[in-house]
């Protein structure tokens, strides 16, 4: 995974020529900004143990507590217990113990310029919103109002060019 996004490296620090949609060719600093994954996957990359924040030092009994956003992972602290490894494998294990991650000595973004891949994590829409979220409140809103009530609303939806309306809404969801 190190070697994929490698010419980052210079390219967000010196620049380079890119293409943009409309033709114009212009100078540009790309740079490593968003990961987009799984929750598992997003671990992996993070090198957070299971059940955690990917991007906050939370303890996972206290997820969905907390008031606002959470302050990211120190990055600067976990950097240096990945460091740790050229003190030895006991420092290098009390180092990573410390500051919450999995021993990984080397992840593929420690390099990359501007990169602080705890702000970059992208919510896992298809786990997290589509079959969390919407899941649960579509469950709820078919208890409380019933599916005859939702189909008969939503049969009501002023039509709009841009919008299908589905005339029995529960069917397509079930
Ligand atoms: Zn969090």
């Amino acid at each position: 995974m190190k070697y994929i996004p490698d010419p980052l490296d210079t390219a967000g620090i010196k620049g380079v020529d890119l293409t943009s949609g409309d033709g114009l060719v212009q100078w540009c600093y790309p740079i490593y900004a968003t990961f987009v994954g799984n929750y598992p996957e997003q671990l992996l990359v993070i090198c957070v143990k299971t059940r955690e924040c990917p991007t906050c030092p939370d303890p996972h009994n206290d997820l969905g507590n907390a008031d606002g956003v959470r302050p990211p992972h120190e990055l600067d602290k976990i950097l240096d217990a990945f460091d740790a490894i050229s003190q030895g494998p006991t420092v290098f294990a009390q180092a990573c113990k410390e500051a919450w991650v999995k021993h990984i000595q080397h992840p593929f973004w420690e390099d990359l310029p501007f990169v602080n891949i705890y702000q970059s994590i992208a919510p896992d829409i298809l786990h997290q919103l589509s079959q969390g979220v919407i899941k649960h409140l579509i469950a709820w809103l078919r208890t409380i109002c019933g599916d005859a009530e939702i189909d008969a609303q939503c049969c009501h939806l002023p039509p709009h060019h841009k919008i299908w309306i589905f005339m029995n809404v529960i069917s397509y969801l079930t």
